[in-house]
């Protein structure tokens, strides 16, 4: 019989990686989920034929899950498979000019030079330095807890530090692409990069130009089934490695008697563990689950980072001009920032993104028709008036595909679902629909986010999107793998 057991609460990515990885360790694990389903974000809707992931779109860094797949002594093949897409990204820019993202290395640098004019040996540098630094920097700083002493005496943890210059925390990720690239194009397209953490290039660090990496270097793939598949695959392996999951469950507290933690409350009934794992938002972490009204403040003074508008779209017809993932670029990318993080309101002409898994797999969609997926960045918020702003998000999102595709998309609409930042809230728990907890708009924000344990309640630990390392699929993967690795280390936990 297992002498140890851990509760977790939320089923997300990082939620259900923890699971996988207690459950390796020898521990009982019961996953509490107060939705119906595994996955908070990385989930599916469907309608009328239509099928569309809800949240989460761009797979990249799948060595992470093999990371996991590995760790539980399972072949991942028999739970998932993917491949590397082609083109990673077309770009449309608000002057015309259209560009491929393509996967091949050689491809995409000839793509620069032709399409864009920018001279293949500066996008080498950028991403053979992004490339350095991701490997003697990123890695140790993403892959190791910061706040536990011994981490800052490790010689790779030295070795990374001493390789930090003060650019890179100093210089904003725009001033860096600036003087890295030559055109204004490839400017903002390595620009956008900051906002896979849901961040501002005009604010956020230059240590950002290591997140293209990932991407430009690593390759964009895609999951068969689409990205509910990574849900599946964890799901299916942690239900092997007997994690117990309760769905439409929702903690209400965690129970810490003398700074330990001894289980959780559910509709007034003691669950007790010796060790509670929170996958959910941090800020709710704290204001909900422990009663901690002091340190939900603290947190809630971190700016937010960005949260989004998403557009499900039913297209009665098929657009070959478009690929699985599309980007329209604003006119006016610093302005779109600053309505995003200063004014907090929707921007008027703001840079849309479409994905159609439809292009990959035609039955995510009725024959001869497409599954769009339209996702237009908006400040993160609970007191904005939704509704309002989606409407005008609307209106702007359909003018601004009329001028760039030069088609009129609305009457192309068939079915229609809609997720906003409050829909992001109630969906996952995400404080405001921030999708990543705080912006990486400041040092602290892009590297120091709270902890994978408690430094005050021994036995409580925290993994997913708003903790340390951050969000995006990987990172919240490398959470649960951070947190495992202490629990591993620790020797008793009260
Ligand atoms: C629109 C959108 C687009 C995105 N695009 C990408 C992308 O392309 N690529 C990428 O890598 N990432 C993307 N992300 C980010 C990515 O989805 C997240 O970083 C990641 O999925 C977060 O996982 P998590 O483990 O933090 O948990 P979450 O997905 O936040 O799930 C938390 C879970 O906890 C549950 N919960 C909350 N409170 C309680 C409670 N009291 N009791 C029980 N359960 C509770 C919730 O119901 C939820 O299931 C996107 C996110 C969104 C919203």
């Amino acid at each position: 019989m297992k002498s140890r057991s851990a509760i977790i609460i939320g089923s997300g990515v990082a939620g259900i990686a923890a699971a996988i990885r207690l459950a390796v360790q020898g521990f009982s694990v019961t996953v509490y989920e107060k939705n119906g389903y595994p996955g908070g974000k990385l989930s599916l809707t469907e309608k009328e034929g239509y099928s569309f992931d809800a949240g989460p779109s761009l797979f990249t860094d799948p060595a992470e899950l093999e990371a996991l797949f590995d760790y539980a002594g399972e072949p991942i093949d028999e739970y998932i498979s993917y491949s590397k897409v082609e083109c990673g990204c077309k770009y449309f820019f608000a002057n015309g000019k259209l560009f491929h993202s393509w996967t091949d290395r050689d491809r995409l640098l000839a793509e620069f030079t032709e399409k864009l004019g920018e001279p293949r040996e500066t996008v080498t540098v950028y991403l053979n330095q992004a490339e350095e630094l991701y490997h003697s920097i990123g890695t140790v700083f993403l892959n190791n807890p910061l706040q536990k002493r011994k981490t800052w005496f490790k010689r790779s943890f030295l070795k990374a530090l001493s390789a930090v210059r003060p650019y890179m925390l100093y210089n904003t990720l725009n001033e860096y692409n600036q003087a890295k690239l030559k055109t204004g194009e490839a400017i903002q397209l390595f620009n956008r990069f900051a906002t896979y953490n849901g961040s501002s290039p005009y604010s956020a660090p230059a240590m950002l130009s290591i997140i293209p990496h990932t991407e430009l270097n690593g390759g964009v793939y895609y999951p068969k089934g689409g990205m509910i598949s990574i849900t599946n695959a964890l799901y299916r392996l942690a239900v092997k490695k007997g994690v117990q999951f309760v769905f439409n469950t929702s903690a209400d507290r965690i129970i810490c008697v003398e700074n330990k933690v001894r289980g959780i409350v559910i509709n007034g009934e003691n669950f007790f563990s010796d060790l509670v794992v929170s996958n959910t938002d941090i800020y709710f972490t704290y204001q909900k689950l422990l009663n901690d009204e002091r340190t939900a403040q603290k947190i809630e003074k971190y700016e937010k980072s960005s949260s989004a508008i998403v557009f499900y779209w039913g297209i009665n017809k098929q657009f070959p001009q478009l690929q699985l993932h599309n980007i329209f670029f604003s006119s006016e990318y610093k302005a779109e920032f600053e309505s995003l993080f200063k004014t907090q309101t929707v921007y008027k002409d703001p840079t849309i993104y479409i994905n159609i898994t439809s292009k990959m797999e035609a039955g995510h969609a009725p024959a001869g028709k497409e599954n769009w997926f339209v996702m237009v960045n908006v400040p993160s918020g609970s007191k904005n008036n939704w509704q309002e702003l989606t409407a005008y998000a609307k209106q702007q999102v359909l003018k601004k595909l009329r001028g760039m595709l030069k088609e009129d998309v609305e009457p192309c609409i068939e079915t229609e679902m809609i997720l906003d930042p409050s829909a992001i809230e109630a969906g996952t728990g995400a404080a405001g629909g921030a999708i990543y907890g705080m912006s990486s708009n400041s040092g602290s924000g892009a590297f120091f986010r709270h902890p994978n344990f408690s430094k005050e309640i021994s036995g409580l630990y925290f993994c997913g999107g708003t903790v340390h390392p951050g969000g995006g699929i990987p990172l919240c993967l490398k959470s649960a793998k951070i947190m495992g690795e202490i629990i591993r280390n620790t020797k008793s936990f009260h």
